[in-house]
Order: C-alpha cells, then structure tokens, then sequence
C-alpha cells in the first residue's frame, strides 16, 4: 500500500487516488494533421518504463486535483510530487525523438517557433482523423 503525499491534504492512503497514466504526453499542435496511425499513437501509446516513471494522479476522494508523481516502478518509491504543467523535476525527462510517444514536436509544450498553418489549404479533410477537432 502506498502513503501518497497529495500537495493540498498531506498524506493518505493509496485507496483515496486514481492512477491517470503518463504524464508529460504533450497534445498534439495540429491534431488535424496527424494520420490515423498517428493519431491513435498519441491516443494509446505510452512508454513502459522500468525504473523511474512520470505519471498523473488524481486526489479522487480528497480535493479532486490532479498532480503528477515521479514513482520508481519496480521499487514503488515516490521520488518527486509536483504540480500539473510544471517540468519534470529530474533530467531523466527531457524529451527524445525516440522516447517512443506519438508526437511529431515532442517539446510543443515549450516551443512556439512552429506557427501552424491556419490558412487552411494544406488540410485534406480526407486525411483529417474522426473527432479530431473536438
Ligand atoms: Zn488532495
């Protein structure tokens, strides 16, 4: 059982949480863009990393917030508890281009050089993903 540090109520039980995933899974710039596999890369792919690992966790029975979580996860040693949108706090988590997500800019969180094209004439609606614009 885990003793979860939540950054608003303090510590309780692992059974007041809910796991959200990989954290740091950046959406993408121009989903419309994207491909089907794309797409559903983004949707479903997410790293199986042995040892250190950036997940999401929600405060479900306590102040229903959101914060990530650095968890070891062979270990289950919470090394780092850090608010939504912030950096990981380790260097572990700088982005590759083989981390092995689905984004095309795996720092679009960070970087706004790359305008999208917003004139509309290099979108084929027949490439388009289903329910991308939503
Ligand atoms: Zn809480």
């Amino acid at each position: 059982m885990l003793l979860i540090s939540c950054p608003n109520c303090g510590s309780r039980d692992e059974t007041e949480f809910h796991y959200g995933g990989q954290a740091h899974v950046p959406y993408p710039e121009v989903p419309s863009e994207l491909n089907d596999r794309e797409w559903s890369e983004y949707l479903f792919y997410r790293d199986n990393t042995k040892g250190t690992f950036a997940e999401r966790w929600l405060h479900s029975t306590g102040c229903r917030q959101w914060f990530n979580m650095l968890r070891d996860t062979v270990t289950y040693d919470i090394q780092a508890i850090y608010p939504m949108g912030s950096a990981r706090p380790d260097s572990a988590g700088a982005p590759t281009p083989d981390s092995g997500t689905a984004s095309l800019a795996p720092d679009s969180t960070t970087t706004g050089t790359a305008a999208p094209d917003v004139t509309g004439t290099s979108i084929s609606p027949a490439t388009a993903p289903e329910g991308a614009t939503k």
